[in-house]
């Protein structure tokens, strides 16, 4: 009877998260999914070895339903996809086909758009059922049940999950059951607003709570910059609620890209939280982290956590300064493999079993790993210097006129690369720019600049853009082919 689960204000009890997973096991084991196509047998037969491993789309918000979803996926033997919302119908097929999925399974709100999309793609699709009423006499899910469950535990694949696609298309990443080790706290999307009332019902003013207080809160560095934006437009006796509240939470982390030294500053100066950053990777959800206690150093990701072991590969040119290279990761934490991509899996791994993580970094003088960013594309080659456009960013953010920056090397016939920067201004040099009152210019923000940054880091080109395009995570598509050809201001 006690609560397994608390979401949107509710809580959900484990005999009403085993019976609902029960019922959708036996919705799943009643239809032949059994059938999955001798090609991708052939292609990914590890995969196959264990259970059914059908794959079944889930789409729900964060809640009991995507949960329960999952688990009774896990129950019949088959392999949770979870689909992302966000994406746009292609993605979605894209992800569908690819992954070969059998039947999605979808909460009401997504009913429509679901069972077109499955009928696209010739996947079955059922509803998950209503949370079920469950008597406290019951004994819902019993011991041999539990035992059943094990054996198929372990190195069998349970989950398939998209990396975000910055780099190319989003590859399937298999996780087991083994690798499987993750916590959770919902809130059903991401709002600038919903999050800061959150908080300020959590720790009200006047001590008067309503329901559980969130006590910690992990985002990626694009929703810690629009919660500064949307802090700033409040009035002062809002904000001094909301700080006080952000105050009381016991811990704030950050990762998925780097995060800006001017943001984590503005951030602590806003709620006294010194925001831990942690380095991920979908391929091994968490593998280098800042500590709780003691030393959280800016513009750096910390250290391996237990049982990970990090090491840096030389760089195959061998003309960098000692220590920098790319990063590569052991830990129990790590995927199986990419779904039907044998070449890429095998390519990611060293002979002795390292992943390799695709980004380049170096350790600084008490040991704290920094990331300088993409071996392939945030590390610019500038007349034999080798940049990391995620510091220069990291400078140019701090000018008083830009609110978003992204810095990439364009090609440069003399110099291999030259050093780029798109700029989002903020909005009031946004208006003044409308009126026709040039705001910055190249020069302007090389003055600015020429005593935090060495002069071959300086900038040698600006695009004014009116946004950054982003992927589903928030992360500047920097290497996206192309789409600093086109004209965005247009
Ligand atoms: P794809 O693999 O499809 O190109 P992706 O690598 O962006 O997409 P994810 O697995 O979501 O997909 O992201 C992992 C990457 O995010 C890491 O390889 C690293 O480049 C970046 N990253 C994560 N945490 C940090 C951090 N704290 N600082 C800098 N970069 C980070
Ligand atoms: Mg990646």
């Amino acid at each position: 009877d006690s609560v397994a689960i608390r979401a949107d204000q509710k809580s959900y009890s484990y005999d009403q998260l085993a019976s609902s997973a029960l019922r959708i096991s036996s919705l799943l084991c009643s239809n032949d999914l059994k059938t999955t196509s001798e090609k991708t047998k052939n292609e990914n037969s590890a995969v196959l070895a264990g259970g059914c491993g059908a794959r079944i789309g889930i789409v729900a918000k964060p809640s009991f339903e995507f949960v329960a979803g999952v688990l009774g996926t896990w129950f019949s033997g088959c392999i949770a996809v979870p689909l992302a919302l966000s994406y746009p119908e292609s993605e979605l097929l894209h992800v569908m086909h690819d992954s070969d999925i059998s039947m999605v399974l979808s909460t009401e709100d997504y009913r429509e758009v679901l069972q077109n999309v499955a009928s696209k793609s010739g996947a079955k699709f059922s509803l998950i059922p209503p949370v079920p009423n469950v008597s406290s006499e019951t004994t819902v899910f019993d011991q041999s049940q539990a035992e059943k469950m094990d054996g198929q535990r372990g190195e069998d694949p349970a989950l398939i999950v998209y990396t975000s696609g910055t780099t190319g298309k989003p590859k399937g990443v298999v996780h087991t059951h083994k690798s499987i080790d993750a916590q959770v706290e919902f809130m059903p999307k991401f709002s600038v607003r919903g999050i800061w009332q959150r908080w300020r019902e959590s720790y009200p003013v006047n001590g008067n709570r309503a329901g559980e207080a969130i006590t910690a809160f992990t985002g990626v560095p694009t929703m810690y910059t629009r919660l500064i934006q949307g802090y700033e437009a409040m009035d002062t006796e809002l904000q001094a609620a909301s700080a006080s509240a952000a105050k009381q939470l016991r811990l704030m982390m950050c990762g998925s890209s780097a995060l800006p030294l001017p943001v984590m500053q503005q951030w602590e100066t806003i709620t006294g939280h010194r925001l831990l950053e942690r380095y991920g990777m979908t391929e091994f959800v968490m593998a280098i982290s800042n500590p709780l206690r003691g030393a959280r150093k800016a513009g750096t990701v910390g250290n391996p956590l237990p049982g990970v072991q990090v090491k840096i590969a030389e760089d195959e040119s061998g003309s960098d300064a000692a220590g920098v290279g790319e990063i590569c990761v052991k830990s129990p934490s790590l995927f199986k493999e990419y779904w039907k991509l044998p070449k890429v899996t095998k390519d990611s791994f060293t002979a002795d079993g390292f992943f390799k993580t695709g980004d380049t970094g170096k350790q600084d003088e008490d040991g704290y790993y920094i990331i300088l960013g993409r071996t392939s594309a945030d590390i610019m080659k500038v007349g034999g210097y080798k940049l990391s456009a995620l510091e220069i960013e990291s400078v140019l953010l701090e000018h008083p006129a830009v609110a978003e920056c992204c810095v990439l090397g364009l090609p440069d016939k003399d110099y291999g690369d030259a050093v780029s920067a798109i700029i989002v201004l903020e909005e009031e040099a946004k208006r003044d720019q409308e009126k026709s009152k040039p705001v910055l210019s190249l020069q302007e923000l090389c003055t600015w600049a020429k005593d935090k940054l060495a002069p071959y880091k300086l900038p040698t080109r600006l695009f004014l853009w009116d946004s950054l395009p982003r992927n589903a995570m928030g992360k500047a598509a920097r290497l996206l082919k192309g789409w600093h050809n086109q004209d965005r201001r247009g």
